[in-house]
C-alpha cells in the first residue's frame, strides 16, 4: 500500500510547474520529422516481439477521440467542439471509421485488442446506435480479446445520460464507466458553467453496478472557483458513499493563455495558493480514512481494485490515460488530436478536425507529429515509470535490463537528487531510489530530474503546475 503525507511547506517548496509524464519523452518533445511513413515502419515493426524476452508481439489497446460537447465547462482543456450540430458529429464518426480501416491492415490479426477507451469530449454525445455502428467497424478492422479479458470503457457525461441508457451501452461491450463529477456544489457548479444533479449522478453509478460494469470511476476537480474545503467535503462524502472503485482527484490549472474557455473564469473567485493546498490536504485525508488507496498522482482506488493490486505486483504502468495496468499493448489511437504509442514511437494526429477529416477522406493518415525514442530515452522511461507507479527504482533491475551501470550513468541525477533527499521526498539507498510518503504527492518532481528534456529551455507555460 502506498502511503502518503501532505507537507504544506514542501508542497509551496518544490509544487511548481512540471510535465505529467503520461509519456517520456513527454508532448513537447514531438516533432514533425515523424509522419506517416515513420508510423507505418513502426506498426509493421510491432508485430515482431520488441523485447528479447517475448514470444509474442504485444496485445492491442484502442483509443478513440470523440470531440463533441453539447455546452461548454469553463475549466475545460481538452481537444473538444461544443455543438448541437449532429450531423457535423456524424460525419467525424464516419471518417474515424474510415481512420481504423487506415490503421487496421498494418497489425497482424492474431493481436488482440484487450482494451478500449472512448474518451473526449464526450463519446455519449453519440447515441445507442452510433456508437453500435462505430463498435461493429471496430470488431471488423481489429480482433477483440473475448469479453472477460477486455477492458472497454467510456467516458459518461451524467448530465445528458439517463439511467437506462446504461444497459445499452453494457450490450454494446462497454464494462467500465468513467464519470465526470468534479464539483456537486452549485455555486461551483454554476460559476464553472456545469449544472449536474447529484441524484442523476448517483443513478448512473447504480445502475453501472446493476448491469454488470466491473469498473466504476468518478473524476473529481479542486481548485475551481468557489470551491471551499467545508463545501468541498460534502461533495467528497457524497461520492464516497456512492463508493465508485476509483477517484481521481485533478488539480485545476488555470492556464486562460493556453485555454480560451478558462478565460470566462472570474479569477478573483478561484482559490489562491494556500486555500488550493487546504483542498487538497482535506480531500487526502477523507478518502484514505474512507478506504480509498493512494494510488499516484491524483489516483484513488478501493483495496480490491486491479490498479492496487498492480501497484503491489510492480505491475502498474502509466499513459496517456494516467495510471493503466495494459500499458504493454500498443496503444493506436484514433480521432483528432489523438496520440498513440507504437513500437516505441509515439505519434500524434491533428487537432483541427477539419484537417484532421481531411487526411482522412484522402486517404492519408492524419499524423502531424511524432518521435522514435533513441536507447537513452527507453532506459529513463523506465526509471520515472517505477517511480511515478512504484515509488521506488531498483538499480539493479535497471542494470540488467539495459546493461548499464546506474550509479555511472545516472551519477548527474543521483547528485541533483540529494536536495530532495534532504528535504525528506526520497530516500536514497546504495541499490535504490525510494520515494517517501511525502515524495508521493511530488512524484513529478522527483521525475523531472531524469527528464534529459528538461535540460534544454523549453516555454515555462508548457506545464501545469504539479500541485
Ligand atoms: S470538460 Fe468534458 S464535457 Fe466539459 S467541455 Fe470539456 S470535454 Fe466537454
Amino acid at each position: 500500500m502506498s502511503k502518503v503525507r501532505f507537507d504544506r511547506k514542501l508542497l509551496e517548496r518544490y509544487g511548481g510547474r512540471g510535465p505529467r509524464y503520461t509519456s517520456y519523452p513527454t508532448a513537447p518533445q514531438f516533432h514533425s520529422g515523424f509522419g506517416d511513413s515513420q508510423y507505418v515502419e513502426r506498426a509493421i515493426r510491432s508485430n515482431t516481439p520488441i523485447n528479447e524476452q517475448d514470444d509474442a508481439p504485444p496485445p492491442l489497446s484502442l483509443y478513440l477521440h470523440l470531440p463533441f460537447c453539447r455546452t461548454l465547462c469553463y475549466y475545460c482543456g481538452c481537444t473538444k467542439i461544443i455543438t448541437r450540430n449532429e450531423d457535423r458529429a456524424q460525419r467525424y464518426l464516419d471518417v474515424i471509421q474510415k481512420e481504423a480501416a487506415l490503421h487496421s491492415p498494418m497489425y497482424d490479426r492474431s493481436r488482440q485488442v484487450e482494451q478500449l477507451h472512448l474518451g473526449g469530449g464526450s463519446p455519449t454525445f453519440y447515441s445507442d446506435e452510433q456508437l453500435g455502428e462505430l463498435m461493429d467497424t471496430l470488431r471488423r478492422e481489429f480482433t477483440f480479446a473475448p469479453p472477460d479479458k477486455l477492458q472497454c470503457s467510456i467516458e459518461v457525461d451524467p448530465r445528458t445520460v439517463a439511467p437506462d441508457r446504461i444497459k445499452a451501452l453494457a450490450a454494446l461491450g462497454f464494462n467500465r464507466l468513467s464519470l465526470g463529477v468534479q464539483d456537486f456544489d452549485e455555486e461551483v457548479q454554476g460559476a464553472v458553467n456545469r449544472l449536474q444533479s447529484r441524484e442523476d449522478t448517483l443513478a448512473l453509478l447504480d445502475a453501472a453496478r446493476a448491469n454488470g460494469f466491473r469498473s466504476v470511476s468518478v473524476d473529481l476537480i479542486y481548485g475551481l472557483p468557489k470551491q471551499t474545503p467545508q463545501k468541498f467535503v460534502a461533495t467528497l462524502e457524497t461520492v464516497i458513499d456512492a463508493r465508485p472503485d476509483r477517484i481521481s482527484l485533478y488539480s485545476y490549472a488555470h492556464m486562460p493563455q493556453l485555454f480560451k474557455a478558462q478565460k470566462l473564469i472570474d479569477e478573483s473567485t478561484l482559490p489562491d495558493g494556500a486555500e488550493k493546498l487546504a483542498l487538497l490536504e482535506l480531500s487526502i485525508e477523507t478518502l484514505c480514512s474512507a478506504g480509498y488507496e493512494y494510488i499516484g498522482m491524483d489516483h484513488f482506488a478501493l483495496a480490491d481494485d486491479e490498479l492496487v493490486k498492480a501497484r503491489e505486483s510492480d505491475q502498474l504502468h502509466r499513459n496517456f490515460q494516467g495510471y493503466s495496468t495494459h500499458a504493454y499493448c500498443d496503444l493506436v489511437s484514433l480521432g483528432a488530436s489523438a496520440i498513440g504509442h507504437v513500437a516505441h514511437s509515439f505519434y500524434q494526429n491533428e487537432k483541427n478536425t477539419n484537417r484532421y477529416s481531411e487526411a482522412v477522406v484522402d486517404g492519408r493518415l492524419p499524423i502531424v507529429k511524432g518521435l522514435t525514442r533513441d536507447a537513452d530515452d527507453i532506459v529513463r522511461d523506465d526509471v520515472i515509470q517505477d517511480l511515478m507507479c512504484q515509488g521506488k527504482v531498483d538499480f539493479e533491475q535497471i542494470e540488467e535490463h539495459f546493461d548499464i551501470d546506474f550509479s555511472t550513468y545516472f551519477f548527474e541525477e543521483l547528485e541533483a537528487l540529494k536536495p530532495l533527499e534532504a528535504d525528506g521526498l526520497v530516500r536514497l539507498a546504495d541499490d535504490a531510489i525510494h520515494v517517501t510518503p511525502t515524495g508521493q504527492l511530488l512524484l513529478r518532481a522527483v521525475a523531472m530530474t531524469f527528464d534529459r528534456y528538461l535540460r534544454e529551455p523549453a516555454p515555462e507555460q508548457r506545464y501545469s503546475k504539479v500541485i
